[in-house]
């Protein structure tokens, strides 16, 4: 029978009723013929309640051990769903990671997917089995411990499914009814997209959209997986929702199809350091083998031989960005006179595959924040992006202003 892959986000699984109601979705697919794989997540707010826990007990916590407690809220969730359909008459089972095997490598908590064998699974579907239920964000290493695959991580835990079964949609029922210009709580004037290209969804998500985990959207992209995100909360038709799909899909699209925010990032500056060839190698090297994933970075003009370099990176690494330079400048590798961490920042971006043949995105942005008094901070740019750190305060009204300035609540 053919498999379709239907991954239930937080929000969608968050009390029994809504698993009911999940449950429901699940049963009209069975009843069509449909062998399901359903991924689910932990009900909301669970995860982060479980990362809070980690975070008091251990601040540079042994990342083995937060992905065994950050990974339970899923297992939670899976048996209760499996249990949900089973009422209904439904033959399901729950699965978590390891007994599938999601197999992945052992880089704790940011754990890439290596290879889902898929006999244990077909084998209880040959057996009668209608549903399985796997426990999303979660998989286990070659030393054989659990690893988990970064925030978001169960949408990609849905797509490596679909790829590796080679299931005819995958579908991410979520609390909003697709891919949207912008986040639809920033803004009213947010437009549901019916399509988005892969590139620009990978952007939009690297960027901060959470509606989709930035590595299921890249594994969607290579295995061709057809990906598609609607609500759990409305009657779907098989239309319905957002699909992520090839360029050549899609026949017209802005210059600016989205704009994401992240209020992730923290802007740090190494005040004074020695402006001498391999200096860049000597911070961005540290930084790296603390597993600090750093994004926009500018160095000033020296001075006397000494200038200041600024980078960004995500929020929650800035405690080990600044042991790494506390124990670079320990050794002797680098010398500052200062580590300034702001995290009072959010970094916004425009995103879009039409900026590769249109000039003057740039400009427009530029114009647009400073006409509304927000000052800019960092830049950075590539094919089909432009970012901007600004302060936090301003990151709502910047969002607003951009998705005006380009129009997005219409149509191209
Ligand atoms: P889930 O728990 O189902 O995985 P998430 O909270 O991870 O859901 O992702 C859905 C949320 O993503 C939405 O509630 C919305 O606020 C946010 N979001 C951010 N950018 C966008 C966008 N461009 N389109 C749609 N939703 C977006
Ligand atoms: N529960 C995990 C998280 O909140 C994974 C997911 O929901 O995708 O990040
Ligand atoms: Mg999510």
């Amino acid at each position: 029978m053919p498999v379709l892959v239907m991954k239930f986000g937080g929000t969608s699984v968050a009390n029994l009723d809504r698993i009911k109601r999940a449950a429901k979705r699940v049963g009209v697919e069975v009843a069509k013929g449909y062998d399901v794989i359903v991924i689910v997540s932990a009900m909301s707010g669970k995860t982060n309640e479980l990362v809070g826990w980690v975070n008091e007990t251990s601040p540079l916590y042994d990342a083995r051990e937060y992905d065994a407690i950050v990974s339970s809220g899923e297992n939670v969730t899976a048996g209760l769903m499996a249990l949900t359909l089973q009422e209904m008459d439904v033959p399901a089972r729950s699965w978590q990671g390891w007994q599938v095997p999601v197999k992945t490598t052992s880089a704790h908590s940011a754990a890439r997917i290596e290879e889902i064998p898929s006999d244990n699974i077909m084998a209880k579907f040959a057996a009668g089995d209608r549903v399985a239920v796997v426990a999303g964000f979660q998989g286990v290493s070659p030393e054989g411990r659990i690893t988990t695959l970064g925030r978001g991580g169960s949408d990609t835990t849905a797509v490596a499914f679909a790829a590796a079964f080679e299931a005819e949609r995958c579908d991410i029922y979520t609390d909003v009814d697709g891919v949207y210009t912008t986040d639809p709580r920033i803004t009213d004037k947010a437009r549901k997209l019916d399509k988005i290209a892969f590139e620009e969804m990978l952007e939009l998500a690297s960027l901060g959209a959470k509606v989709l985990q930035t590595r299921s959207v890249e594994l969607a992209m290579r295995y061709k997986v057809k990906l598609r995100v609607l609500s759990s909360f409305e009657e779907q038709s098989d239309t319905a929702g957002t699909l992520v799909c090839a360029e050549e899909e899609i026949m017209e699209s802005n210059v600016v199809s989205g704009i994401a925010y992240s209020r992730d990032e923290a802007k740090m500056t190494l005040v004074s350091v020695a402006d001498r060839p391999g200096i860049a190698a000597a911070i961005f090297g540290p930084l790296s083998d603390a597993g600090v994933n750093v994004d926009m970075i500018i160095q000033n003009i020296a001075e006397d031989g000494r200038t200041d370099m600024t980078f960004s990176c995500p929020t929650d690494q800035v405690k080990r960005a600044e042991k790494a330079m506390e124990d670079a400048k320990a050794s002797g590798e680098i010398n500052y006179h200062d580590l300034i961490a702001d995290t009072d920042v959010a970094k916004i971006s425009a995103v879009g595959i039409g900026m590769r043949s249109q000039s003057g995105v740039a400009a427009k942005m530029f114009k647009t924040l400073s006409d509304e008094g927000v000052n800019i901070k960092v830049i950075a740019t590539s094919e089909i992006k432009i970012s901007v750190l600004v302060d936090r305060k301003y990151m709502e009204l910047a969002v607003q202003a951009l998705h005006d300035a380009f129009e997005l609540e219409k149509a191209a």
